[in-house]
């Protein structure tokens, strides 16, 4: 059975639309169970009806126009239900309805069960069978599960075929719902950018001059095929007479005419020859995925292969993306940190994200370079968004393709009042953030890479509370030397001077690998991440420390942050490393100064030890950020559970409250640096907690200086009382949101973000 199913999943996910994927369920069905009928109905809200979408049983007639009104027949009580309903005899049931035209008079037995996709009922899959009988548990049970794990696929299928015909002719929107990755409206021309040889993520893309196009894809062949035979000569004596015939295989496959003649047919067509490719090489592997022989089906790889292999020389001379448009909107089905960082800053208005969440790192550079971002975005046919119009709404985590006049005209309006009020805020730059009850909370900048320290500058911010150390590491390809180090982090303090910083140790492992430092977890939010990495490899540890201590001049303003602590030990020797580095840089004649140290509070176990921390730091500073993710138990990544994913969440704010009072006991002072610091809603209870100090993104800096302005502390505190007896995050959430309109900051919290 499990075979069953995972070849009718696997065949349904390479459907190119619903039709076709629902056509492949009910035939595969019908064939597993042995039984007359296996139907496929489609709820449709706007026409209030379960459509028959498919059937291989049914008149093929009825397929697309017989239906149930909601409420009518079994199908509905099953849909209504989102249970199993099994009959002996279908027409029997008060229920029964039956539809004209199907031929569905000629069956008794009747199982139905609900397809269901992130608690909605996306419609029901039916078996029907001549004779009076009930189905069997095993039989039900196997029913469910083809309907459960097709539910996310045929979600997936609906919509993403339903756009990629609406896109490929475009004249009217479409808007895809994803999560807000960074404030603000950025309207602007799609370019999608992709990692090399991955032939799925090859985009869709004109070409003008056709017969280059040719020359260049036949170029490409003719360099695949000398690969090939250099592998084959090299192998010569490793391999089998029978296992050298792999390469001959693929050598034939290389010269066949039709293969070879479709992607040709396709650039005549207009395509470039990557995208010509992408859809010649997905049509054949279809054709042996749906083989019935074991072995011709497992040739879909080899194919698979060659695609790939063609892709990688025809990528050969041409791996510069095309010029950026003049306002790009970067799309990607995982935009990276690096990716972001390549990108031309001053050309791009949005990035859109088919993965990741508002607290992954793409999200939160977004937010410190200032460009609105939408992440999460699962159903976005990625390869079809280049060059199309596109609007990345970052307040509703909306993105809109191919926007009417009329979408647009409203987005222009929102992005007009949002720079009047980014340019309103600009006055508050060199006020202090001051509560009017003389309440002052300094704020600081998060940042990781040069280019958004100018912006940091321009906010206002008075230091920076987190330099994110991995981002320079991420955009090399070897580890950076001391000097280089030194270089970096001396820059970011004379940028500064005479202001604070904050450098924070390398903070790799989790979502940020670095390319040249590859780590394969099975779990690696809870493996081999931060200081686990550079305790393990002192040899880093006391590089970075050395350069950052040569870095800071001798007015100790530098700060050194310890990312991930989770036990003690890690803290003391941690500490131990600092200190050893300094004396040796003291014996080496070197006039350093010593720093102050602070660890990082992201993991749940430190909270409960956060007296045994207070005692042995400088400071303290919460990543808001991963001690979400690690108390609630959310991926912050992961787009499927994002819903449940709430800095504002009761026991967030609890474990924050531990946190400010036991490091009182020891006058220990307490930074807040996860993005949460940057929440309008959030900095109303963290002044009231009684934070020392606020470091976020430097684009939503002057938004949280003109809340603190406005907001008596006393105001917060009041309201903090309130919060405190609250039960969960969206009610917390709702009671702020008021709390600021009715001070007269609806501007913030507009467009409902979150
Ligand atoms: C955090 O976890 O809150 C934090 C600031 O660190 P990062 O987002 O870099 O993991
Ligand atoms: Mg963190």
């Amino acid at each position: 059975m499990l075979a069953i199913l995972q070849r009718i999943i696997q065949e349904v996910s390479q459907a190119n639309d619903i039709e076709r994927a629902l056509a492949i369920i009910v035939k595969r069905v019908k064939e597993a169970m042995k039984v007359d009928v296996c139907s496929a109905y489609l709820s449709n809200e706007s026409q209030h009806r379960h459509i028959l979408m498919a059937s291989d049983g049914l008149n093929p007639q009825s397929i697309g126009r017989a239906g149930l009104v909601f409420g009518q027949g079994l199908v509905s009580l099953v849909a209504e239900r989102a249970e199993t309903v099994n009959l002996e005899s279908a027409p029997d049931h008060p229920r029964y309805h039956f539809v004209p035209g199907t031929d569905e008079q000629n069956y008794c037995a009747f199982l139905g069960v609900p397809i269901i996709h992130h608690r909605k009922v996306l419609g029901v899959l039916v078996v029907q069978q001549r004779a009076r009988r009930r189905f069997k548990e095993d039989e039900n049970a196997f029913l469910m599960t083809v309907a459960a794990q097709l539910a996310g696929a045929i979600a997936h299928a609906e919509v993403s075929g339903g756009i990629a015909k609406l896109v490929s002719n475009v004249s009217e929107g479409v808007s895809l719902k994803g999560l807000p990755g960074s404030p603000g409206v950025g309207i602007g021309t799609g370019l999608v950018i992709y990692p090399p040889a991955d032939l799925d993520a090859v985009p869709d893309r004109q070409v003008e001059d056709v017969e280059t196009e040719v020359e260049v894809f036949r170029e490409a062949v003719a360099l695949a095929q000398d690969d090939i035979r250099d592998l084959q000569t090299r192998l010569s004596t490793a391999l089998s007479k029978e296992d050298q015939a792999l390469f001959d295989a693929y050598l034939q496959m290389l010269g066949s005419a039709s293969m070879i003649e479709q992607v040709i047919g396709r650039i005549r067509a207009g395509s470039w020859a990557s995208g010509a490719l992408r859809e010649t090489i997905n049509e054949h592997v279809r054709v042996f995925e749906s083989m019935d022989d074991p072995y011709m089906r497992e040739r879909s790889a080899d194919v698979k292969d060659l695609g790939r292999r063609i892709l990688r020389c025809l990528q050969k001379d041409r791996q510069a993306p095309p010029p950026y448009p003049e306002r790009t909107v970067l799309v990607g089905d995982e935009i990276t940190a690096t990716m972001l960082a390549e990108a031309p800053i001053d050309r791009l208005v949005g990035v859109i994200s088919a993965k990741g969440s508002s607290s992954s790192h793409v999200a939160i550079l977004s937010r410190a370079l200032g460009i609105p971002a939408v992440v999460g975005v699962k159903e976005l046919p990625v390869v079809r968004m280049e060059g199309q119009s596109l609007i990345a709404d970052g307040y509703n985590g909306r993105v809109y393709v191919a926007p009417s006049e009329n979408v647009r005209k409203e987005y222009q309006r929102l992005a007009a009042e949002e720079a009047q009020m980014t340019a309103d805020l600009a006055e508050l730059r060199d006020e202090p953030a001051q509560t009017p009850d003389g309440f002052r909370i300094p704020l600081y900048a998060n940042t990781g890479l040069l280019s958004d320290i100018t912006p940091s500058l321009l906010s206002g911010a008075e230091g920076i509370g987190l330099y994110r150390t991995e981002f320079p590491f991420m955009v090399r390809d070897r580890f950076p030397t001391e000097d280089e180090q030194f270089h970096i982090y001396s820059q970011v303090m004379e940028a500064f001077a005479p202001k604070p910083v904050v450098l924070r140790t390398l903070d790799v492992g989790g979502d940020k690998s670095l390319p040249y430092f590859p780590i394969k977890e099975e779990n690696p939010f809870l493996g081999w991440r931060g200081i686990r990495i550079t305790l393990d490899h002192p040899e880093l540890f006391l590089v970075q420390v050395r350069a950052m201590l040569r870095a800071a001049d001798s007015l100790d303003r530098l700060s050194i942050l310890l990312p991930m602590i989770s036990s003690i030990s890690e803290l003391d020797e941690s500490l131990k490393l600092i200190q050893q580095a300094y004396h040796e840089l003291l014996e080496d004649g070197e006039a350093v100064a010593k720093p102050r140290v602070g660890a990082m509070i992201e993991v749940p176990s430190l909270v409960y030890q956060i007296e045994a921390v207070a005692k042995r730091v400088d400071f303290i500073s919460v990543g808001t950020n991963d001690l979400t993710q690690y108390l609630l138990a959310v991926d912050r990544n992961n787009g499927s559970v994002a819903e449940l994913y709430d800095s504002l969440s009761p026991a967030v704010i609890l474990a924050i409250k531990l946190v400010v009072e036991g490091a009182a006991r020891h006058y220990c002072p307490v930074s807040i640096c996860g993005e949460m610091a940057g929440d309008p809603r959030a900095v109303l209870v963290l002044l009231a907690l009684g934070v020392d100090s606020l470091s976020m993104s430097a684009s939503s800096l002057l938004r949280i200086k003109w809340v603190i302005r406005q907001f008596e502390r006393a105001k917060a505190q009041q309201l903090l009382g309130t919060v405190l007896t609250m039960e969960s995050a969206k009610e917390i959430r709702q009671y702020l949101g008021n709390a600021l309109v009715e001070a007269g900051l609806g501007g913030l919290v507009r467009a409902g973000n979150k």
